[in-house]
């Protein structure tokens, strides 16, 4: 029996030994409310003044969220941000690093799974950082190229599973590229009033981009 599911059933006020609740967990494992391989678990966040972190958008500018970590539509499961954005705004470095992979070949009209235009940069320590939904043909860094903070990597799309509003899908992996499991909680350190925003960021706060 999974321990972490158990705890919250007993917490719950649930009898773990009885059948009946038994056969609740199995249901409740079954339909993904307690995905114990998901990273939405447990979370721990840096405080935001430690973060290595900036929002991923010049300096200046105003965003919000569409989407936000875990939220059950696009990203059950995913430590992942959607920054609405409009059609060809200016995506930036959130953090320095080197760039590992680009896509730049997809209409905005292809919303084939995978077919995102992107930018991924591994970072210092090995984390690497996925920003996807760019526009073809403006994702303007290519591999192997050494970025600082706050370089402007190309243009919002909306290419591959981007849904109905454009965005910047923002998600960082702690080693394995692409496995949800391996993402890791990212805040960022120049939110206007970041004090006020430790862990999970909500989708109603207008996130403004301070100088750094
Ligand atoms: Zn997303």
């Amino acid at each position: 029996m999974d321990i972490y599911a158990e705890r919250i059933l007993s917490k719950l006020g649930f009898n773990i030994t009885h059948l009946k609740n038994r056969l609740l967990l199995v249901l409740i494992l079954s339909l993904g409310i307690v995905n114990c391989n998901s990273p939405c678990a447990e979370l721990t966040f840096q405080a935001p003044e430690n973060s290595p972190y900036i929002l991923p958008y010049p300096i200046g500018q105003v965003c919000e969220l569409s989407q936000s970590y875990c939220s059950p539509w696009g990203h059950k499961n995913r430590l992942a941000y959607d920054i609405k954005m409009d059609i060809g705004q200016v995506i930036t470095a959130s953090r320095p690093g080197v760039v590992i992979e680009t896509k730049n070949a997809f209409p905005d009209t292809d919303h084939q799974p995978g077919h995102n235009n992107r930018v991924v940069i591994k970072h210092v320590d090995g984390s690497l950082a996925w920003y996807a939904h760019l526009q073809q043909k403006n994702v303007y860094v290519n591999v192997g190229e050494t970025l600082s903070y706050g370089d402007t990597l190309g243009k919002c799309g909306q290419s591959g599973r981007s849904g109905a509003i454009p965005h910047l899908h923002f998600e960082v992996f702690a080693a394995r590229l692409y496995d949800y499991t391996d993402a890791l909680p990212v805040s960022f350190s120049n939110i206007e009033g970041f004090e006020k925003y430790v862990g999970v960021l909500d989708t109603r706060i207008p996130l403004k981009a301070l100088p750094y």
